[in-house]
């Protein structure tokens, strides 16, 4: 396996960092985690966007044009002949010192993986999810903003440990004034009267791009949408619940702290979304050739 590390394509057991990098002390770093669809880099540009947006958020100029990125991309993935993948790009603050100073850092370090794609098992898709609300609260928007996708994901990690205490796959996070925002690697939408409907990113949550494909998907197909503050009380009472993220596409969910939704089925709209989708991965990205 190929790994693209700071402007080479090099062996996985040669892709090393070292352990001064602030990535690695202090998760300071941002990253991506995007997919390919046979040879189609799914929205690449938003990715490469919303990485650009994060790193310029805590200060950090990635050391390359967003067209070479691109290009990184497509390259990593060629290298490794994968037609269908899962894509993780990382950018750190790069070595420095044991001290905060990230002036101390004089070379970002980058760094492409692709891997095959390890999908949820078909029963999440069929049967619908059972998750929880986590006790751990999603960052305020004012210390740590969720918009940032930061390698600083301890929130999130507090929040899937007690989601797998709890035998679930996932959590959902609320704010500090109770919420809802995301769940610890997924957005999330509700359906209450045949409309669409999850929180506004400002409250506390990724700009998902898997949630802007719904979004948009939803407004092709006619069906209301609305970004709505929404309670937990609000998701108990949904017709029916989903969580879109870019390696579990669409999932239905079907119970919340074991509460059942939609009588515990996946409803007929998350059905009718999750069907769709599959035909805007078909055409929304960057191709390549193998
Ligand atoms: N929220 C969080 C906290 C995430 O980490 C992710 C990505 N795994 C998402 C939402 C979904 O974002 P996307 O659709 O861009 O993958």
């Amino acid at each position: 396996m190929k790994i693209y590390l700071s402007g080479k394509l090099v062996d996985k057991d040669k892709a090393v960092v070292s352990v001064f990098d602030h990535g690695l002390l202090y998760g300071d770093g941002v990253f991506e985690g995007i997919r390919s669809y046979n040879c189609l880099v799914f929205k690449l540009k938003d990715h490469i966007d919303r990485l650009y947006r994060s790193a310029e958020a805590i200060e950090l100029k990635i050391p390359m044009a967003k067209a070479d990125m691109i290009k990184a991309v497509v390259k990593t993935l060629k290298a490794n002949g994968l037609k269908d993948a899962y894509i993780r790009l990382v950018v750190t603050r790069g070595v420095g010192d044991l001290g905060l100073d990230p002036r101390k850092c004089k070379a970002p370090t980058v760094f492409i993986i692709t891997d095959k794609i390890s999908l949820y098992p078909k029963e999440f898709y069929r049967d619908g999810l059972a998750i929880i609300t986590a006790k751990t609260k999603r960052n305020l928007t004012t210390a740590l903003d969720p918009k940032i996708k930061s390698l600083n994901y301890l929130n999130n990690i507090l929040a899937k440990i007690e989601a797998i205490k709890a035998g679930t796959q996932e959590a959902i996070m609320l704010t500090y004034n109770d919420y809802v925002a995301e769940c610890t690697g997924d957005n999330i939408f509700i359906i209450s009267g045949k409309k669409l409907i999850t929180p506004p990113v400002d409250v506390g949550a990724l700009e998902g791009i898997t949630r802007d494909a719904v979004i948009t998907l939803a407004q092709m197909l006619g069906i209301g949408f609305e970004e709505k503050m929404l309670k937990i009380e609000d998701l108990y009472t949904a017709d029916e619940i989903f969580l879109t993220g870019t390696a579990a596409e669409i999932v239905p969910v079907v119970m919340i702290d074991k509460r059942r939704i939609n009588g515990g089925k996946p409803g007929d709209i998350t059905k009718r979304l999750m069907e769709e989708f599959k035909s805007i991965t078909k055409t929304n990205g960057v191709k390549y050739e193998l």
